[in-house]
């Protein structure tokens, strides 16, 4: 994948490419290949790419061919399906929007490194809701990466998943299900007494659950368990609960604590 630089350091590059400085020099002074300057003045000065833009004009995989970071859209997709949505702005630009609570710094700051993976060079802005952090990157091509976007909310529509996305998340189960689980999922601590040879005995039960309404985004967690050698179980109309021990360390490895 290409290296992303930061617009301060394209701007100063191209700054002192204006004041006459030579590729090879500007390159070695900004610590990147001659190429790369060469590259840049290609897009900006020549081809008069408006500079700062880049938060709008990034390339669209579906409408441009653009590379598609598989995992991090994986991911992305399944925070979106758990608590995101996309919201019209003005001249056409869509807003991608994730919420997530408050009490997670480090989950919040992997959101937002998603979405530049997922949008390179994008740079998402966050504000706080009551409890949550919600954080957003604009885009006209949102809906065509999560064409599950519609009116209406999610559970009250029949949700498909188009062919190219069902290529993804079978390749990239284990972040789908990362995404899925971190904003619909929770791990719960159930725990019993049991008499072992007449001493009561305290036993701890830990169990991922995964709670949406919609049966299409439920159906899709189970697949992606299933690619990962997870048992599950529906233990209520909206719940998906992975509870053996085995399946419980399993998804502890391949989605991670919250926090
Ligand atoms: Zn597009």
């Amino acid at each position: 994948m290409a290296h992303i630089r930061s617009d301060e350091i394209v701007a100063s590059a191209l700054r002192t490419s204006d004041a006459g400085v030579p590729d090879a020099e500007n390159a070695l002074r900004h610590g990147v290949a001659v190429k790369t300057i060469r590259r840049w003045r290609r897009l900006y000065q020549r081809q008069g790419l408006p500079r700062g833009q880049a938060h709008l004009t990034a390339r669209c995989p579906r409408c441009d061919g653009a590379d598609l970071d598989r995992q991090a859209y994986a991911e992305l997709f399944g925070w979106y399906l758990g608590d995101g949505h996309i919201t019209l702005g003005r001249r056409g630009v869509y807003a991608l929007h994730i919420y997530n609570d408050l009490a997670y710094p480090v989950l919040n700051a992997h959101v937002r490194e998603l979405m530049t993976r997922v949008k390179p060079r994008s740079r998402p802005h966050t504000r706080e809701v009551p409890g949550c952090l919600v954080t957003t990157v604009s885009w006209r091509h949102w809906p065509c990466l999560f064409p599950q976007h519609g009116p209406g909310r999610k559970h009250d529509r029949a949700l498909v998943l188009e062919p190219w996305q069902r290529e993804v998340v079978e390749a990239c189960p284990a972040d789908f299900l990362r995404g899925l689980f971190h904003s619909d999922g929770c791990r719960v601590r159930n725990w019993a007494r049991r008499r072992v040879a007449g001493e009561l005995k305290r036993y701890d039960y830990p169990r991922w659950q995964f709670v949406n309404h919609s049966a299409d985004i439920r159906r899709w967690c189970c697949e992606a368990l299933d690619l990962v050698g997870v048992p599950w179980r529906a233990s209520s109309w909206k719940t998906v609960s992975v509870s053996t021990r085995e399946g419980v360390a399993r998804l502890d490895e391949l989605v991670g604590p919250k926090r």
